[in-house]
């Protein structure tokens, strides 16, 4: 298939393949970046890890009639995906306390949230990401009231979904951060990835973490814990 880069991010690159039907292939790479870039590596096989985690989890969530860019995956390290225009929101749910909200707003890690907490953080490099509220977010983005409404729900819908597919396997989904992207005829569906890249996943048992934690923490082995969520899903199967 011949095709031009469109863009290349911290985690995957973006090819352009077929103008006509907007499809476009994101390739994950090996690298891993935490704390706004500031701390950056190379984990040969990550991008396979992570691929075959995020088609395996949107597969899954299609099967829940939850509708994202997802179309297939191509090759160990590839997937085809519609082309999206991505709304500068990062979307986090949390069901437990972990990470910034702790620093933030002095939470100890493992509070439960009854119901989750839905944050909006502005995807911007240059203001490292900052946590805003609901009319921010319509001031910095091109979405309506109405269509950030859906967003936070769609969310809490894959909350629930995830949550159940993670439970099955011995995993607590503690949080996780989602894109959104708006399709050429207008509709706004889930995008981007959902990997331990991007989620906190505990062990239910040990209470491990088998997410990225270990590396902003340097506390494990990376992907040795990939490679244990990837098997657990690919059990269940
Ligand atoms: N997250 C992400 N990308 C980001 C920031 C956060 O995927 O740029 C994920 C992160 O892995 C975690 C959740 O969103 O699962 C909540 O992250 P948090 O706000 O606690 O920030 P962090 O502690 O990662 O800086």
């Amino acid at each position: 298939m011949e095709r031009t880069l469109l863009y290349e991010g911290k985690a995957k690159k973006v090819y352009q393949v077929n103008d006509r039907t907007r499809e476009i292939i994101l390739s994950y790479k090996n690298d891993a970046t935490a704390f706004n870039g500031e701390k950056k590596s190379v984990f040969p096989g990550k991008g396979r890890l992570n691929n075959e985690i995020s088609s395996l989890i949107f597969t899954k969530l299609r099967e829940k009639g939850i509708k994202s860019h997802f179309i297939k995956q191509l090759n160990k390290t590839e997937q085809l995906v519609y082309q999206t225009e991505i709304i500068p929101l990062e979307v986090v749910v949390r069901n437990v306390a972990a990470g910034s909200i702790t620093k933030r707003l002095g939470m100890k890690e493992r509070t439960p949230f009854n119901p989750p907490i839905v944050e909006l953080f502005y995807k911007n490099d240059d203001l490292k990401d900052p946590l805003i509220n609901d009319e921010h977010a319509i001031l910095l983005t091109n979405i309506s009231l109405n269509e950030l409404k859906e967003i936070k729900e769609k969310a809490l819908e894959i909350n629930e979904t995830l949550s159940e597919i993670f439970q099955r396997i011995g995993i607590k989904l503690v949080d996780f951060k989602v894109e959104f992207g708006r399709l050429a005829d207008g509709w706004i569906v889930l995008a981007d990835e959902i990997s331990p890249d991007t989620c906190r996943l505990w062990d239910v048992e040990t209470m491990e973490k088998l997410d990225k934690d270990v590396f902003r923490q340097g506390t494990g082995d990376l992907i040795e814990v990939y490679e244990e969520i990837l098997n657990r899903l690919e059990e269940q199967k």
